[in-house]
């Protein structure tokens, strides 16, 4: 390599490293946010993070980054596309593209408006008052389309929205994918409702001790390969990952008393999204391709891990005897096989984090619905409730008792984020695509889970997913560990053969 090219690779690299920098900050005080800080500091937080934000946004902005770029460009054109020479420079100007486009003042703006919005949705959801809430969801659907026009789209707003999430994707794809999920999904719900008998999760809800279930989680999910010499759990409202870098990367959880699922799968599922971020290489740190390559490539190897091994029989062949142990009242007389039902129990629910395998990506359906038409102005923000309620009873069968359960239910519309949902559906498609291959791979891999053994499966993920970061979109990095872009089969195939030995069905067909 010229000596040039590396010089000017290096002043990049200064570049983004110091811009990394800031960004991190703010995921420090964001996550000190939601875990500690007492609810006087959200004035002044909400001024820490639109200072931070709008200086990364300027450093990043910058013609430096620019004239760079465009020297690079001409140098590295004949460098592989996957090294990390030309991934840096190949994503970065995707990203420096896109921020160009958004004014210093609106991304303040955002910023700005997420932190404020952030306690009144809690309080909106804890008194059931979506009134409350409503001026600032208002707020939220006029910046988010504001950010559709500044990034533009040639056909709907929301195209503009995915793409910045989801590279490559757009809202037609979108629209065909879930409807060939739901063809699939109604015949499959409606074949477990006629036999909703064959399994009984009374035992979840027997009372398990909330610092015993903590201490559990954070045990099981050490065990799976979340490294807390870089890690560490605690309590949130709303769980969720976030990394400061290859050293420090957080999960934190949530924990009921009376519902077993929500810590220790709260809990397999953040690790997972944390050892994504624990195993993107140190080559391409303080860099933009130190992240998941999507937000749905994220919830891939969070879902992997919740569902496809954590809700798995010979994961629970391995630590019911533990479980058991640490919980000998509530689990008495309720065997492994027992036990491995109960957790997978499909049943129609109201909120989404708790939804099972089955009728979750009918959850993400109507949010990519609503979002779309609040966006393109066919739904105001007054009549979401109402319109939340009708086509909740509709897809899943259910009427929605308050707002609370309903439109107030998730975290993501008090700040500025049209566009994330599809990325959950999009998470469990790709999570079944890459098992498919990791079965072929490692073909014992029942038996090693089975032995408590998972250093093949995190290694395999390493090798094809977390080491890249986001050096591919979706669809290259699919292509490259599976040899084929996005597809639902195998999600498809995955879920009727689960549910269908669950609950008596072997011949439901779409
Ligand atoms: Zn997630």
């Amino acid at each position: 390599m010229a000596g040039n090219t590396s010089d000017k690779l290096q002043q990049l690299r200064q570049i983004l490293a110091e811009v990394t920098d800031l960004n991190r900050a703010a995921l420090v005080l964001e996550w000190d946010q939601e875990t500690y800080m007492p609810p006087g500091g959200v004035q002044g937080r909400a001024e820490q993070l639109a200072t931070l934000l709008r200086l990364s946004h300027v450093m990043f902005t910058g013609a430096d980054v620019g004239r760079l770029l465009d020297g690079l460009e001409d140098e590295l054109s004949s460098a592989p596309f996957d090294s990390d020479e030309a991934s840096i420079v190949r994503v970065t100007r995707r990203d420096y593209d896109q921020a160009r486009k958004l004014p210093p003042d609106l991304v303040a703006e955002i910023a700005r408006a997420g932190s404020v919005a952030r306690p009144v949705w809690e309080k909106a959801r804890r008194d059931e008052d979506f009134n409350l809430f409503a001026p600032y969801l208002a707020k939220n659907v006029e910046l988010n389309r504001r950010i559709a026009d500044a990034l533009g789209y040639r056909d709907r707003p929301y195209d503009a929205l995915i793409d910045r999430s989801e590279p490559g994707m757009t809202t037609k794809q979108l629209t065909a994918i879930f409807a060939e999920l739901k063809e699939a999904i109604v015949p499959l719900v409606a074949g477990i409702a006629r036999n909703a008998d064959a399994v009984d999760d009374s035992v979840l809800y027997r009372g398990f001790d909330p610092d015993l279930q903590v201490s559990y989680a954070l045990d099981v999910v050490k065990r799976l390969g979340y490294d807390l010499e870089r890690g560490r759990q605690d309590i949130s409202t709303h769980p969720f990952s976030t990394g400061f870098g290859p050293g420090d990367v957080r999960i934190t959880t949530r924990v009921s008393r009376d519902f077993f699922n929500e810590c220790l799968f709260g809990s397999i599922h953040e690790s997972g999204h944390a050892m994504y971020n624990q195993g993107m290489s140190a080559e391409i740190d303080r860099t933009p391709l130190w992240d998941g390559a999507s937000p749905g490539v994220h919830e891939s190897q969070s879902r992997l891990w919740e569902n496809l091994v954590g809700r798995s029989l010979p994961f629970w062949r391995h630590f019911y005897p533990s479980l058991r142990k640490a919980f000998p009242e509530p689990l008495t007389g309720v065997d492994e096989e027992a036990f491995y039902r109960a957790v997978n129990r499909s049943h129609p629910s109201f909120i989404r984090v708790e939804a099972d395998e089955v009728t979750y990506n009918l959850h993400v359906l109507l949010r990519f619905e609503l979002e779309n038409e609040l966006l393109e102005g066919k739904l105001e923000v007054k009549d979401v409730p109402e319109a939340w309620n009708a086509r909740f009873k509709s897809y899943v069968g259910l009427d929605v008792p308050n707002d609370r359960e309903g439109a107030l239910q998730d975290i993501h519309w008090s700040f500025v984020s049209f566009g994330i949902f599809p990325g959950y559906t999009i998470g469990n498609l790709v999570s079944a695509q890459l098992m498919e291959k990791i079965r072929a791979d490692i073909p014992d891999l029942d038996a090693q889970v089975e032995k408590g053994q998972f250093a093949a499966l995190l290694g395999w993920l390493r090798k094809n997913v977390h080491r890249h970061g986001r050096k591919f979109t979706p669809d290259e990095l699919l292509e490259r560990a599976t040899g084929k872009p996005l597809t639902a089969a195998p999600w498809i195939a995955y879920v009727r053969k689960k549910f269908g030995a669950l609950y008596g069905l072997q011949a439901v067909r779409s």
